[in-house]
């Protein structure tokens, strides 16, 4: 099928409070206009340079998502033209991209990434250290970034209870910190081509989804 077929299929199932973020990492233009051309506007990538090239490359009306892990150093290279970066996963990294977006006079949006997954390789904030910064004095002092909710991976597993239970932890810990501390975070990043139903189901507001849209990836080109 091709890239305009696959992105109807799954537009055909989100729900309708879903955003789908194409991610578009290691794809070539060409593919990314495909999408375009078939009306899809949220791209997402994960690396810095990469990004920075399509984003001067093509068209100006893309919101460009970046959802890798993204280092301190690298910040100043997407602030000028970042429409959400999903992965924040530490005070530190959160502290420069608020510096840069000053730097810049604006506000960026930003997700807080959250572990729950059962391996040791992913980043992100665990539970009670996120919570504890949002009532942080350090927090409510970052007047130059948005944080719109929260981003999250689950395990790679085909155990889907297992995925289920991960998604859901966070949409309940999304709740708890909402009402508590009077916030109101609307997005919930979870959901990708593997599981991305799953993730509706308890309760995602925006799905990353690459190999689903674009075919599988290779890394060796
Ligand atoms: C690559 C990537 C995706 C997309 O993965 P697929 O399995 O190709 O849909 C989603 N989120 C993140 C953070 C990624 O790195």
């Amino acid at each position: 099928m091709s890239v305009k077929e696959n992105l109807i299929q799954i537009k055909n199932a989100l729900s309708s409070n879903v955003t789908l973020v194409a991610v578009s990492k290691t794809k070539p233009n060409e593919m990314i206009m495909e999408a375009y051309e078939a009306g899809q506007r949220d791209f997402g990538e994960n690396y810095v340079q990469e990004l920075v090239d399509k984003q001067q490359q093509l068209p100006k009306d893309i919101q460009w998502h970046f959802i890798g892990h993204l280092q301190s150093n690298k910040v100043k290279l997407i602030v000028p033209f970042v429409y959400l970066i999903h992965g924040v996963d530490s005070v530190k990294l959160l502290q420069e991209i608020n510096k840069q977006a000053q730097k810049n006079n604006k506000v960026i949006n930003c997700l807080l990434q959250l572990f729950i997954a059962r391996e040791e390789t992913k980043f992100g904030f665990s539970f009670e250290e996120c919570a504890n910064f949002l009532r942080s004095e350090l927090f409510s002092q970052l007047k130059n970034v948005k944080i719109l909710g929260f981003m999250a991976m689950a395990s790679n597993t085909d155990d889907e209870g297992q995925i289920r239970k991960e998604f859901r932890s966070l949409k309940e810990f999304s709740d708890k910190t909402s009402s508590i501390l009077q916030l109101n975070f609307s997005v919930l990043s979870y959901g990708m081509s593997n599981d991305y139903k799953i993730a509706m189901e308890e309760g995602s507001t925006m799905i990353r989804i690459g190999s689903s849209i674009f075919g599988a990836r290779n890394y060796t080109t």
